[in-house]
């Protein structure tokens, strides 16, 4: 398929470049030691991760680890709701640990297996990628730090619990704001310095080449599964696709399943309290072009420039960009991206609970509210929507702020 003189058929060979652009987004903007670290990842990513015995081990792990390939389940009391369009969701609540994210962790912690590293490094913010990855670490074998600013430790209790069952070493970070932004510069620093029996592992299609490619790749088993199952189930393709996007990396999972088709695919971005910045993060509805945690991407900037405070009822999807091939995908108008509120979001949540006995994440539900209102708007045809992750994670504080509706 030809999208904007961009030709589809060969995207994933050419996109992103051997410098890791999408187009002027994505690359590497950090320092010589970092450098070099991203070098050493790449080549073995291009050498390990190709090989015939890596691939076929980490399919086994999928299925026998993460109980993979997880189902499609039509919503059938939700579409009659709805009117005459169908919806679907892709359970990725069920992958192992409740969320997509174990995808690229399971593969980024192989990886460092293969290369002969001790220990797996990561910052987390809301502690779900720190859980993924203490669990793919415990799986392998490996040591694990997780960076994490006090101010999230206090107020992520039960996930910093699981973090230190599964074994890992969560590193309390009291600089500055002491959240998430503290935490990536800690990491950082710390990998610098122990580069050499450490991998760093990123929790979203984020950061320096070569990790937007690499934790796409290892998410698009996500995309890959959905369109052939949706071709079993339904003898056809879905006329439309929805995804949350945070930084980003189930929507670019998912959607590479079906770049190459006659598909219309949609990212869904959070548009939080509203449209004045602070009280959102929809980056590439309200950002612009810019650099920040050493990849150029869109950004929401302050009046300085640098990052932009953000907020969404979502803690994984309150990050001030997204990742550079989202961007990318953005510009050249292959992928609409769009946004819908908390308020949206949090009805989607009870909804899909009370009508499909599937309580989604939060994160997911912003997925979930704009497939319900392009339901209406298409009239007929079919939609299917990334469940990423499930909502017993969400379930105490939803209660508290909105009661039960
Ligand atoms: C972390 C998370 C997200 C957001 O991350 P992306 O990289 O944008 O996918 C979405 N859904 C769930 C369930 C998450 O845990």
């Amino acid at each position: 398929m030809n999208f904007n003189n961009i030709d589809f058929d060969t995207y994933f060979k050419n996109y992103p470049d051997e410098n890791g652009f999408f187009g002027k987004y994505g690359g590497s903007y950090i320092s010589e030691d970092l450098q070099k670290a991203m070098e050493e990842i790449t080549e073995a990513y291009f050498t390990i991760c190709k090989s015939s015995k890596f691939i076929s081990e980490l399919r086994r792990i999928r299925k026998d680890f993460q109980g993979r390939p997880t189902p499609i389940s039509h919503l059938e009391r939700l579409s009659e709701k709805l009117g005459n369009v169908q919806l679907y969701v892709k359970r990725e609540d069920l992958n192992h640990t409740g969320a997509h994210k174990l995808n690229h962790c399971m593969g980024e912690a192989l990886l460092a297996k293969y290369m002969g590293k001790k220990k797996v490094i990561a910052e987390t913010g809301a502690g779900q990628h720190g859980v993924a990855l203490a669990t793919a670490a415990a799986y392998f074998g490996l040591e694990c730090d997780i960076y994490m600013g006090s101010v999230d430790i206090k107020k992520q209790a039960p996930n910093v619990a699981r973090m230190k069952i599964l074994g890992a070493n969560v590193v309390e970070v009291t600089h500055g704001l002491a959240t998430l932004k503290e935490a990536v510069d800690a990491a950082f620093a710390a990998y610098a310095k122990e580069y050499k029996d450490s991998i760093y592992c990123i929790g979203s299609v984020l950061g320096p080449h070569p990790f937007p490619m690499m934790v796409r790749d290892f998410q698009s088993v996500v995309g890959i599964e959905a369109r052939e199952q949706f071709l079993e189930m339904t003898g056809e393709l879905p006329d439309a696709i929805v995804a949350c996007v945070g930084g980003g990396s189930n929507a670019a999972g998912f959607f590479a399943g079906f770049l190459n088709d006659p598909v219309d695919i949609y990212g869904v971005e959070p548009l939080g309290r509203g449209p004045a910045l602070g009280d959102h993060a929809a980056s590439l509805k309200y950002g612009e072009e810019g650099i920040m945690h050493g990849f150029n991407s869109i950004m929401l900037k302050d009046e300085n420039g640098e990052p932009a405070p953000v907020y969404s009822v979502a803690s994984g999807l309150d990050y001030p960009s997204s990742g550079p091939e989202h961007a990318f995908l953005h510009d050249i108008g292959r992928v609409k991206y769009d946004v819908v509120d908390d308020d949206e979001t949090v009805d989607a949540f009870f909804t899909l609970s009370k009508l499909e006995g599937i309580i989604p994440a939060i994160e997911s539900s912003h997925a979930v509210a704009y497939g319900m209102k392009l339901a209406e708007k298409m009239g007929k045809g079919s939609i299917l929507i990334n469940l990423s992750g499930r909502g017993d994670k969400d379930m105490d504080y939803i209660i508290e702020k909105y009661g039960i509706r």
